[in-house]
């Protein structure tokens, strides 16, 4: 379950519509062990394990069909799923944002717009923390 959860959450960006298949039958999947692991249980322990699985997947379905289709977390929780981005009418190439990203993805040079590479990017925040001129946004 852990597999399929992490699947889903991580990695983003350039995917194919099949990738997006996977995922969904990974998260059919879900469902089954979940459902499997809660009536095959011998103990209260695994009886109750997989609840917070099966009860997301009740009543927040459309947030797991947000991640695996769209490749977006509605709450802005998972990291990698986050898009961060530069609007180049409000930056005034300050600099500061490519000196503390810690994976050296935005590049640019001083008094010019800066650039983030969305392939490098890990979505620590730093860069949107650090901007005074607040041209970073995320999505
Ligand atoms: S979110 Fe983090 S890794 Fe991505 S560009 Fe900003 S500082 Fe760099
Ligand atoms: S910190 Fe803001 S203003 Fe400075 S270079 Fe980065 S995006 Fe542009």
């Amino acid at each position: 379950m852990l597999e399929i959860l992490n699947a889903i959450t991580t990695g983003r960006r350039e995917e194919k519509g099949s990738q997006a298949l996977e995922r969904f039958q990974g998260v059919m999947q879900l469902e089954q062990l979940g459902e499997v692991i809660r009536s095959t249980s011998l103990c209260g322990l695994g009886q109750t394990a997989p609840n917070p699985v099966l009860s997301t997947l009740r009543w927040f379905r459309d947030e797991y069909e947000a991640h695996v289709f769209d490749r977006k977390c509605k709450a802005g929780v998972c990291q990698s799923l986050l898009l961060y981005s530069i609007d180049p009418e409000k930056c005034r190439g300050c600099t500061l944002c490519a000196k503390k990203c810690p994976a050296g993805a935005i590049l640019g040079t001083p008094k010019a717009p800066h650039h983030i590479v969305p392939e490098r990017c890990v979505g620590c925040g730093t860069c949107r923390e650090a901007c005074p001129f607040a041209a970073i946004t995320v999505e």
